[in-house]
This record gives C-alpha cells, structure tokens and sequence, in this order.
C-alpha cells in the first residue's frame, strides 16, 4: 500500500506546522521522518493517519490512488505506535495484543480461537511469546514497545506509523529494537513511515529519510544521499557532526579561515560569500606541512574511547575545530593534549550566498 501526500499545509492558529508537503512512500517502504524538535514530523503523521485535517487548499493524501480525504480514521487500516507505549495497565500482554480484535463489530470480529491463535503468532513474531501472561508493569520499556507494535499489527494495517517509538528507551536498547524492527519489516514488508528526531537512527534503519525544518521537507533521499550529498546547508549542519566556516568565493579561490584553496567551478560567479562545511573524518591531520593549504591548529582535547579517536582542537586563527581519524593514524602521529598540527581540508562542501554580497 502505497502512500501519497500531495501539497500539504496545515496551520495551528496562525502559525504554520506544515507548509506544502509533498511525499511519496512506495508500497513496502520505511520511510524515516527525521527533523528537531517542532519541525512538524508527528504533524504530518498524524495528517496521513487522518487524526488531523489539512489546510483547506492543500492537495489530496493517496493510500494506494485512492482519496482518503474522506476516510474516517478508523477506516484508514493504519496501525499508530507513540512513544509512550500507552498499553492497558489492567490487561496481561496478550490481553493488550487481542484487544482491538475484541472490540470489533460482532460481524468482524474473528472467533475466540482464532483471535487466540494470531496473538500468539504475533507474540511470537515479537519475540514476546513468553511474556505473554504478564502485565506491562513487569516489562521493560522495550518489552511494552514490542508490545504496543503487536497491538498496532493485530488489527492487520495496511499502513504503519510510528511516532518516535523508541524515544523514551534507553541507547543500548534503541540500538537493538531497530535492528529488531529492520528485521521485522523485511519480513512483513508492511508499508512504515517512521518518527525520529535521532539522525543515526534515521540513516541506519530507512530505505528513505525525510529531513524536516520548520514545517518544509529540507531533501529526500537514501541514508547515503542525505549524507554524502546533502542539499542544503540545514541537512548538512543536521546530519553528522561538521564544522562550518564563512567563507568567500572569488575568481575560482574559495576563501576561509586563513586558506586558499582552488574552486574551479565556482569560476563564472560573480563574488560572493559562502557557507562552507568539512566533516571532521574529512580533515587530514599531519605533523608538518605536507604541500597542501593547511591550518595550523593546536589539539584540546583527545577522546580515545571510540572506534574512532575524535580530536577537539583550535586553530590559529581562534576557530574551534573538530577532527576525526583511525587509532592507528592517531597512534603513528603520537599526538596528546598541547600538540601542533597542520589540519588540511580533504573535501569541503561549499554552498554559495544566494546573492552577491557586497
Ligand atoms: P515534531 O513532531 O517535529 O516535534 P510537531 O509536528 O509536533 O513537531 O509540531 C510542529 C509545530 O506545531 C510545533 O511548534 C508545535 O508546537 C505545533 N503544534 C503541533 N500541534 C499543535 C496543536 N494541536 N496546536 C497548536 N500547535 C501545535
Ligand atoms: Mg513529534
């Protein structure tokens, strides 16, 4: 089941939550909504979901070509999961997992045995069969997610939107639930548009990632496109840590902090500033001056305990800089808090003023 949302706005008062949205999820996609905090994510999902009416004037939402404008939620078949679980305090696990089943019109509503029979095999598919009698206090968080996404498929939506569903868990358990839920995905290949403001989560788990700021979609793409080639200067600040210059681009040289460095397709613009962006894994860290344009800096701080060793340091011209690089690199340059370096630009990401500045 395929989703289409077409030029959708929709204001609170009079500020503006969504200003013309338009996205398109494939039938079997996951499809990761990621923004900070107010850039109208749980809006739109709750848009798609019909828990919300567009603007008048917006364009229509599509589940599979068919208009749901007028398709009260209940009718919709999306399952919901928030991030707070929200599960009947009062009911065990597979009381919780069989209610939305039990409470269907008699004429919809499967037999006891059969009801019995899905719960079970959804516990199982959750991996939550043997808990199937205990009651959501004696959980953990992410037991009673697990939980609460059984729930949302026992009604078998055709549609499934989660809401920063592991937003309240602690970062071990958020690791494993979205490898769990990748997993689950690719078994059920159920249609999934997916909440988070946690770009690592984004990038790791969606086949898509939606970059919302301030109610506008900012790009769509792969986990790989929105971090390799991001399109506007918002996605790359947002996605990955970066440091930023100001820059000026003039005659083909791309000028910022003390460097020079050659921009040849920048060449027929006329003079300009510019924001420039290089991620940390992108400076190169030597010892001496190697021949490149580089900034002498001095190192701050060195944290170790990672996969990568990550270098906090200030360069010459007072900037604060961060780099990134092997513990092998770092073990061969011998470096520790106070050393000298030369840090020297592997890519930079330039994005020119819109207008030629003064
Ligand atoms: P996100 O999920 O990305 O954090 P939301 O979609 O919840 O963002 O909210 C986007 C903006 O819309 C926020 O500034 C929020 O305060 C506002 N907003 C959301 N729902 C309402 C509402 N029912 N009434 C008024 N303002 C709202
Ligand atoms: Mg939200």
């Amino acid at each position: 089941m395929s989703i289409e949302v077409c030029h959708i706005t929709k204001t609170f008062g009079r500020f503006v939550a969504l200003r013309d949205v338009s996205l398109t999820v494939d039938t079997g996609e996951l499809v990761a909504l990621l923004g900070p905090s107010g850039s109208g994510k749980t809006t739109l999902l709750r848009v798609i979901a019909g828990l919300e009416q567009p603007d008048p004037g917006s364009g229509p939402i599509r589940f599979h070509d068919e208009d749901v404008a007028n398709c009260p939620v209940a009718d919709r078949r999306v399952g919901f999961v928030f991030q707070h679980y929200g599960l009947f305090r009062h009911m065990t696990v597979r009381e919780n997992v069989a209610f939305g089943l039990r409470v269907r019109p008699r004429r919809l509503r499967p037999a006891r045995a059969e009801i019995r029979q899905r719960v079970t095999a959804l516990l199982r598919l959750v991996q939550l069969d043997f808990l199937a009698d205990r009651y959501p206090h004696q959980l953990s968080g992410g037991q009673r997610q697990r939980v609460a996404l059984a729930r949302a498929l026992a009604l078998e939506p055709r549609i499934l939107l989660l809401d920063e569903p592991f937003g309240a868990l602690d970062a071990k358990v958020r690791q494993e639930l979205r490898a769990w839920l990748r997993r689950l995905h690719d078994e059920l290949c159920v249609t999934t548009v997916f909440v988070t403001h946690d770009q690592e989560e984004a990038l790791e788990l969606a086949d898509r990632v939606v970059i919302m700021n301030e109610g506008r979609i900012e790009q769509i793409g792969s986990p790989d496109e929105v971090f390799h080639c991001p399109r506007t200067e918002f996605v790359m600040d947002f996605i990955g840590q970066v440091n930023r210059f100001h820059g000026r681009l003039e005659n083909g040289k791309l000028y910022f902090a003390t460097l020079a460095v050659d921009a040849p397709q920048w060449t027929d613009m006329p003079p300009r500033t510019a924001s420039v962006f290089i991620r940390p894994h992108q400076l190169e860290v030597e010892l001496a001056r190697n021949g490149q344009p580089a900034l002498p800096a001095t190192v701050e701080h060195i944290h170790s305990a990672g996969v990568r060793v990550r270098l906090d340091l200030v360069a010459d011209c007072g900037q604060r800089l961060y780099a990134e690089l092997s513990h092998e690199r770092f073990g061969q340059l011998g470096l520790s808090k106070g050393s000298r370096v030369f840090l020297s630009p592997r890519d930079v990401k330039v994005f020119p003023a819109p207008s030629t500045s003064p």
